[in-house]
């Protein structure tokens, strides 16, 4: 049988396959070594950016790995949503904290409306009495002693208090210095009365008071509490009411004032309370203040059934940007120097 052959390659042919195998070997042990190198190199760079460079971090370059976690919700005070509120710079001199004090050169600054002094004749409740029809006090101040004097009578049945000083022009204390000066003398004389201009009297937070009764008697108010203990109950409750004791004997040498058991303040409730439990004057309780800055630690407190949250900030020009908590209740008030203080309030739970 013939089977039909089946040609069998030649030589050359088989060679050159032989050589064809091995140029395709060779192009592909150099791509594979060209990659290698690549990878090796691209691994180092990758690592130099990331890890050594510090001019380069790595979170801009790294993409974000994804996640599918939640993000985690900050709820802590100092994130709480505030709002910005802005303070005017001739608000520094108006609020129920104002420090007036020759010691400390802060002379009071007249504001050019006095839209907030009220007259007390004809405004003022049947439990208290006023010395003269001229007198004048700021609405807040004035609210407060009418309320406190309502209490006063309810526990006690007196009503016998009376205010005999409250707001005073610059021109009325100049009236009153020159006299002191005349009576006892230039360095008495001005250690005993306050300059024109650095009277508490002019801020119409101040009043002072004595007793007088019905029958027409009047005592000191010092010593009125040895005739009738009842007397006495202004200097346990004045605080409730927002009142303090401005020139109390051991502090002359912070206030630069004599003993006055007469001259009250008023500096709002809470502040007032807080003064009164660690017994600060308002030059002390101010200082105490600036140590409570708005972007730092706050002064917190319970008084009255309210809790207190207080903290100052230095002005900053004729605007000056207060960041208070969305929907809170809150006051401010000046130092009557270059800053304010923020109080904000709310019932205790
Ligand atoms: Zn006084």
């Amino acid at each position: 049988m013939n089977n039909p052959k089946i040609p069998r390659p030649r030589n050359a042919e088989r060679e050159r396959r032989a050589l064809r195998d091995k140029k395709r070997a060779k192009i592909i042990a150099v791509c594979i070594l060209t990659a290698a190198i690549l990878a090796v190199w691209g691994l180092i760079v990758f690592f130099w950016i990331t890890l050594v460079d510090p001019t380069h971090p790595a979170e801009t370059e790294a993409p974000l790995p994804e996640t599918t976690a939640a993000p985690v919700e900050t709820t802590s005070p100092a994130d709480r949503e505030t709002e910005t509120v802005w303070l005017a710079a001739e608000d520094i001199h108006r609020g129920s904290l104002i420090l007036v004090s020759t010691l400390l050169s802060r002379a009071y600054v007249f504001p050019e409306n006095d839209a907030d002094l009220l007259s007390l004749y004809g405004n003022k409740n049947g439990n208290y009495r006023i010395s003269s029809s001229a007198l004048m006090l700021h609405k807040d101040a004035a609210a407060a002693f009418g309320e406190m004097a309502d209490a006063c009578y309810t526990e006690t049945g007196m009503r016998d208090y009376q205010i005999t000083q409250a707001y005073r022009t610059k021109e009325e204390q100049t009236e009153i210095y020159d006299s002191y000066l005349e009576i006892y003398g230039a360095e008495e004389g001005a250690r005993l009365a306050a300059a024109p201009g650095y009277s508490e009297h002019h801020s119409g937070y101040a009043v002072d008071l004595n007793v007088f009764t019905r029958e027409g008697v009047s005592y000191s108010l010092g010593s009125a509490s040895e005739v009738d203990p009842a007397y006495g109950w202004i200097y346990e409750h004045a605080a409730d009411y927002g009142f303090v004791v401005r020139y109390p004997a051991d502090k002359t040498a912070v206030t630069g004032i004599t003993n006055e058991p007469w001259h009250f303040r008023y500096v709002g409730r809470g502040h007032a309370a807080y003064m009164t439990e660690n017994d600060l004057t308002l030059e002390e309780y101010i200082a105490l203040l600036y140590k409570y800055p708005q972007d730092g630690e706050h002064l917190h407190f319970t008084a009255g059934g309210v809790d207190y949250e207080v903290f100052s900030l230095a002005a900053t020009g004729e605007k000056t940007a207060a960041e208070i908590p969305v929907g809170a209740d809150y006051t401010v008030s000046g130092d009557n120097d270059d800053g304010f203080i923020v109080t904000i309030y709310k019932n205790a739970k």
